[in-house]
C-alpha cells in the first residue's frame, strides 16, 4: 500500500470509529461535519429522491449532502443511461435553492463525460480524504432497494466498516430484509438483554440506520416511462428539472 493509501486508509478508519462510538466531546463540537453521501444515476433526479435527501438531513443534522451523479455504475449500461452533462445538469437545478444540498463531479472522470467505472467505495474513499478531521461524519444516504443489493458491490464489506448507512425505506422493498445482507462477522456483538430500537444495527466500525420515514413511490424508471408516453411528469420531478426535460426534449 502507498503512503498515500495508508493516510487515507488511516482517515477513513477514523470516521468509522467516530461513527460507530462518538464521545460527547466531539458531539457538541462546533466543528463536527456531517456529511452525507447520496449517489445515484439521477436519470432524472425525482421528488423521492430528494425526500430522502431532506429526511436524511433532518435526522442526522447533516451539514451538505453531496449528491453524487455516477459516471457508469456497473450495474447499468451506459448506452441506457442518459448523457451524463444532462444528468448533472438536472441534479444541479434540483440542489438550486437548496443550501446543503450540493451536486457532485466526484464519478465525472477526468473529461467530466461519466464514462468511467465508479465503486462506491472509491467514492467514499476519495470523500474520507476530503472530511479527514476528527469527529467528522459520513453517512452513506440509499433506498432499501440499492441495499438489499449491497453484496453485488465491490467490496461491500469494506465499504460497510467506511461510513455509516441510512437506508431510507421505499414501498415494495422490506425492510426486515435488510440486516440479512450483512455478514454476521461485521456485526457489532450485542450484550445480552440489550434490546436495540428497531432501525439501527450497529456493526462493528460503523452503525446502518433504516429511514422509515420516507414511502416515496417515485422512480426514475416511471418518470422515463410516462415521458415516453407524453404523459405530465408534475409532482414526480422539481418544475426545473420537467423544464428542462422539455427544453431538451430528453427521455422521447
Ligand atoms: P431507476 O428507476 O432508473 O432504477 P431510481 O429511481 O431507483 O432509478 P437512482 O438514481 O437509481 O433512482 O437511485 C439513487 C438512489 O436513490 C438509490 O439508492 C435508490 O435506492 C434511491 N431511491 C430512488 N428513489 C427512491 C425512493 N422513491 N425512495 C427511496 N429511495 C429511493
Amino acid at each position: 500500500m502507498s503512503r498515500g493509501a495508508a493516510t487515507t486508509a488511516a482517515a477513513v478508519r477514523r470516521i468509522g470509529r467516530s461513527a460507530a462510538t462518538p464521545s460527547p466531546s466531539l458531539r457538541m463540537a462546533k466543528d463536527v461535519r456531517r456529511i452525507g453521501l447520496f449517489g445515484g444515476t439521477f436519470d432524472p433526479i425525482h421528488l423521492g429522491h430528494l425526500a430522502v435527501a431532506h429526511a436524511a438531513q433532518r435526522r442526522f443534522h447533516l451539514e451538505r449532502i453531496f449528491f453524487v451523479v455516477a459516471g457508469c455504475p456497473p450495474h447499468k449500461s451506459e448506452s441506457d443511461l442518459s448523457p451524463y452533462p444532462h444528468r448533472f445538469a438536472m441534479t444541479a437545478l434540483a440542489c438550486a435553492g437548496e443550501p446543503r444540498f450540493v451536486p457532485s463531479l466526484a464519478e465525472a472522470g477526468p473529461d467530466a463525460h461519466g464514462h468511467r467505472i465508479c465503486y462506491s467505495v472509491d467514492t467514499v474513499r476519495h470523500f474520507g480524504k476530503q472530511f479527514n478531521q476528527p469527529g467528522d461524519r459520513l453517512y452513506f444516504l440509499l433506498g432499501a432497494d440499492s441495499f438489499l443489493h449491497l453484496a453485488s458491490w465491490k467490496n461491500y464489506q469494506e465499504l460497510l466498516g467506511l461510513c455509516d448507512f441510512v437506508v431510507a425505506s421505499r414501498p415494495g422493498f422490506p425492510s426486515g430484509a435488510l440486516r440479512k445482507v450483512i455478514p454476521e462477522a461485521l456485526l457489532a456483538p450485542q450484550p445480552a438483554g440489550n434490546h436495540l430500537p428497531s432501525g439501527i444495527i450497529p456493526l462493528r466500525q460503523t452503525t446502518v440506520y433504516l429511514l422509515d420515514t420516507v414511502a416515496s413511490h417515485v422512480s426514475a424508471t416511471r418518470v422515463r416511462q410516462r415521458l415516453d408516453r407524453s404523459q405530465s411528469v408534475r409532482g414526480l420531478v422539481p418544475a426545473s428539472v420537467e423544464d428542462y426535460i422539455n427544453k431538451q426534449a430528453l427521455y422521447k
